[in-house]
């Protein structure tokens, strides 16, 4: 999942794996009541399923987790709520502290850091 956040726009890169991103701004309401308020993208599979268009840098972010999605099959879903809950035991924040939200963010940082070079 990404939050909203601004970064300029930018094209595919060679290393990308496959994915479709839709954008559908209905998405937007049902999102926030079903994932959490500031949502801005899912990532199922390949398909990454956004309310508005998404910049390089939301846009790396869910390419990690189809990447992620790519390594661990379906077991992705229960490897996922299971760094939720590990995350949640060790006093951290269910979102902000699983790995694969942190290894997703790195991905975003490290466009934000190429592009600002
Ligand atoms: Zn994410």
């Amino acid at each position: 999942m990404t939050h909203s956040s601004g970064a300029p726009n930018a094209g595919e890169r060679p290393t990308d794996p496959p994915y479709r991103l839709i954008v559908w701004p209905f998405l937007r309401r049902l999102g926030a009541r079903l994932i959490m308020p500031s949502w801005l993208a899912i990532t199922i599979g390949c398909w990454i399923f956004a309310w508005r268009p998404l910049d390089a840098a939301e846009l790396a972010h869910e390419l990690a987790h189809v990447r992620q999605w790519r390594a661990n099959g379906l077991r992705f879903i229960p490897r996922y709520l299971g760094e939720s809950r590990r995350a949640a035991a060790g006093g951290g924040d269910r979102y902000r502290d699983n790995r694969f939200e942190v290894e997703a963010r790195a991905a975003a940082e490290s466009v934000l850091r190429s592009a600002a070079n």
